[in-house]
């Protein structure tokens, strides 16, 4: 059945699709002004501009109207006085507004399309694959790399250029390198400063491949380490595979990321771990499920999610240790395979 199709067949109302990223997925159409329709039971309206007219021709099973720059503005009037559900997280008031004062009652829903995106079939699999296969050789290759009396933006930029030639159109983030004490920042913006000996050095790195996003987290160690670093990176360690061995069909996001805090806990560390465990990953890096403590997402076959515990102690550095795994029907795969054995960087 076409993504489509299957959508249609879930609803109740007829839902006005204005996510980008969603309408990527249902319809295959890049568009930063696009509107789907998609009425219960099939039947689908696709809505943009002249910009867009030809590639919009092209889209299998929907009826294409072209429309002028202000997409919503138009639908406004043309589905006045009808019942519709809309895409409460992405729909801006400003076009709530405008679609409401055209007389279009409103259902606001959350999550439908994400819903099933959060399920990857067999070809999404392949290239969230590849796209991970490109990060394990760029990893593989900064581990040869010299760190010290680098700066981590240069290496940033290194892990960048090196993605790119190794097929990615794009990185899916900023690409996130962390020395010393400012890896105790999970999400550091990579700066000026020196990378010194002995010390972790946190690279988090993603890229995209035919739009879909890989996401993996290693730490190097830069020399000898200061005790409670060098515990630090094994606790991480047994805090990472724990969340591994809880990822499979029927657990709940919240239980798989409980499973990682047990060691990090009882060593003490429970605050330095001040994130959730993981997030789904596909056409975007930050999708649905997610493995957070407050998460109702139940895990199923095809999920595709991160498992990347975090110690973090301030003023001393960090580590985060991240894999992508796809949820198969009795537990999961890895997707990222570079080692997470500690590695030494010159
Ligand atoms: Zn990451
Ligand atoms: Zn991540």
């Amino acid at each position: 059945m076409s993504r489509l199709r299957g959508l249609a067949s879930t609803l109740d109302d007829p839902l006005l699709v204005t996510n980008p990223t969603n309408i990527r997925y249902l319809a295959g159409l890049d568009s930063s002004n696009a509107v789907l329709l998609v009425e219960p039971g099939g039947g689908t309206t696709l809505y943009t501009d002249f910009r867009y007219a030809e590639a919009a021709r092209t889209v299998p099973d929907v009826t294409f109207v072209e429309t002028r720059r202000d997409v919503v503005g138009e639908l406004a009037t043309l589905l006045a006085g009808r019942r519709i559900a809309i895409e409460a997280e992405h729909l801006t008031v400003a076009r709530f507004e405008a679609l409401a004062r055209g007389g279009v009652e409103l259902v606001p829903t959350r999550g439908v399309v994400m819903a099933r995106r959060a399920v990857k079939d067999a070809d999404e699999l392949e290239v969230l694959r590849r796209a991970a296969r490109v990060s394990d050789r760029v990893f593989a290759e900064l581990a040869r790399e010299q760190f010290t009396g680098r700066t981590e933006r240069e290496l940033a930029w290194w892990v960048e250029r090196r993605l790119r030639e190794e097929g990615a159109t794009g990185i899916a983030f900023g690409v996130v390198v962390a020395a010393g004490a400012r890896a105790a920042s999970p999400h550091a913006d990579p700066g000026d400063r020196i990378i010194e000996p002995g010390t972790l050095v946190v690279v988090d790195a993603g890229c995209v491949v035919d739009g879909y996003c890989s996401d993996c987290t290693r730490t190097f160690a830069t020399g000898e380490l200061p005790p409670s670093l060098a515990s630090a990176y094994d606790l991480c360690l047994r805090a990472q595979l724990d969340g591994l061995a809880a990822v499979r069909p029927g657990t709940h996001g919240r239980d798989v990321d409980a499973a990682s805090r047990v060691a990090v806990d009882e060593a003490g560390l429970g605050e330095a771990y001040g994130h959730g465990l993981g997030h789904g990953v596909g056409l975007e890096v930050h999708e649905a499920p997610v493995l957070r403590p407050e998460s109702e997402d139940v895990l199923q076959p095809g999920n595709v999610v991160t498992v990347e515990p975090g110690i973090y102690l301030p003023g001393v550095g960090g580590v985060r240790i991240e894999d992508l795994v796809v949820v198969t029907d009795d537990g999961c795969e890895r997707l990222t395979t570079f080692t997470k054995e500690l590695t030494t960087v010159e």
